[in-house]
């Protein structure tokens, strides 16, 4: 199996991705009372639809599913991706399906023209597998562009990208903080480290991960992980909704005329 595509880690990109964090922004406030807690799943694998999603419906939650439609009945790094019946599953249950380009593409290389093809196509395949039209888009590798974020921005409400942190009072929804799940139970404390700083001040927490199993990938995790990180956020007492339903709870309230 070939190594997974990882966008350039070099000086150039990393002050690219500060300047694009700071463009093509659409100020929204997730600062609004409410302790908001998000998870989703990238690409997505087919363990994330089975034993990631049975695992948030055993707290009586739903996920949000970033998918590549692309990817269907495919295999690689991240083990076998989703197929048609996860999908179903998924929408029958009241998992959100969102988008993730058609072919997984890196945002900040492509230009509009081609991002604007993915996420048509993308939604065409995804309507013939049975899904709702999407609304929240995750940038594959998280990367992003001014362009990308601007255009995007015009088909979704929602644009995540995987910088960690809490949403909170100044944040952009056209680049969202995410936070991912990685590993396993004994060699990572990130998530509960985030789960402990929502506590302090209102905000949403959006959790990524990609694939959910005993062994994962590098950017998965394993089932006990996922299982815990749940259990602190329900210890918490914090309120779980898919990313395009806490989103429609933060709306900003209307200003008198
Ligand atoms: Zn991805």
């Amino acid at each position: 199996m070939s190594e997974p595509y990882t966008p350039s880690k070099g000086l150039v990109g990393v002050l690219k991705r500060k300047l694009t964090r700071l463009q093509a922004r659409k100020p929204f406030d997730c600062a609004q009372e409410r302790f908001l807690v998000s998870f989703s799943f990238d690409d997505f694998p087919h363990s994330a639809a089975s034993t990631g999603a049975q695992i948030l419906e055993q707290f009586g939650w739903k996920g949000t599913f970033y998918t590549s439609s692309a990817l269907e009945n495919t295999a690689n790094h991240l083990g076998d991706l989703f197929n048609a019946k996860d999908i179903s599953a998924l929408v029958s249950n009241g998992h959100e399906i969102g988008c993730h380009t058609e072919h997984h593409i890196d945002c900040a290389l492509n230009s509009p023209v081609v991002i604007e093809r993915e996420v048509r196509r993308n939604q065409q395949r995804l309507r013939k597998l049975g899904a709702p039209t999407t609304r929240s888009f995750a940038y594959p590798y998280g990367e992003a562009s001014a362009a990308a974020k601007e255009l995007l921005g015009c088909h979704f409400t929602t644009l995540r990208g995987v910088k960690a942190g809490i949403n909170r009072r100044h944040s952009d929804a056209h680049q969202l903080n995410a936070v991912p799940i990685e590993g396993t139970a004994e060699d990572t404390s990130l998530p509960f480290s985030y789960i402990k700083g929502l506590g302090t001040a209102p905000g949403w927490l959006i959790f990524y991960t990609h694939d959910v199993r005993e062994t994962p990938s590098t950017w998965g995790c394993t089932p006990a992980l996922f299982k815990s990180v749940c259990t602190a956020v329900h210890e918490a007492g914090f309120e779980v909704l898919p990313v395009g339903e806490a989103f429609d709870t933060l709306r900003p309230v209307e200003k008198a005329a």
